[in-house]
């Protein structure tokens, strides 16, 4: 059998979401890191599974990797991904990925849409929440700045 003739793979219901371009860290959040550790800023991931229990601050995602650009599966910080989306994913290597989860058949249609727009606010709150004390550095990069989506201003008075 050629590849050709293999069948594809189910699509599945996931989440898709972006990585920030600039992350707020480090001491009093006075620093900026492009991305994460594992993905560019910018790179496109698939949610495929929450853990909602701990109030929803992580997810496992299936993206691909930063400096090898093979897929691969990780747990990350829901503050580092922006633009939650109900996403009907064909791409057999992330069903493929998605197979080795906790979670290997995916969301139905409405659990992607609820959870996307509840991922959606969650990140945003988790964003806010990088020390609120500290006013973010001169010319700031992360995602809250260049959107505006929430300043620590509006958290502090
Ligand atoms: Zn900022």
């Amino acid at each position: 059998m050629n590849e050709s003739s293999a069948p594809l793979p189910e699509p599945v219901w996931l989440v898709a979401a972006n990585v920030v371009t600039w992350r707020r860290c480090g001491n009093d959040g006075q620093e900026l890191r492009p991305g994460t550790k594992s993905f560019k800023g910018g790179a496109k991931v698939y949610v495929a599974r929450v853990y909602w229990g701990p109030g929803g601050d992580r997810l496992t995602v299936i993206g691909r990797a930063r400096h090898t650009n093979r897929w691969i599966v990780i747990n990350t910080a829901t503050r580092h991904l922006h633009s939650f989306r109900p996403k009907l994913v064909h791409t057999p290597r992330v069903v493929e990925r998605l197979s080795t989860t906790r979670n290997p058949d995916g969301f139905s249609a409405d659990q992607a849409e609820t959870y996307a727009a509840t991922l959606e606010q969650y990140a945003r709150q988790y964003r806010a929440e990088i020390s609120p004390s500290s006013p973010h550095p001169n010319r700031c990069l992360c995602h809250a700045c260049l959107t505006g989506e929430s300043t620590w201003a509006e958290h502090i008075h």
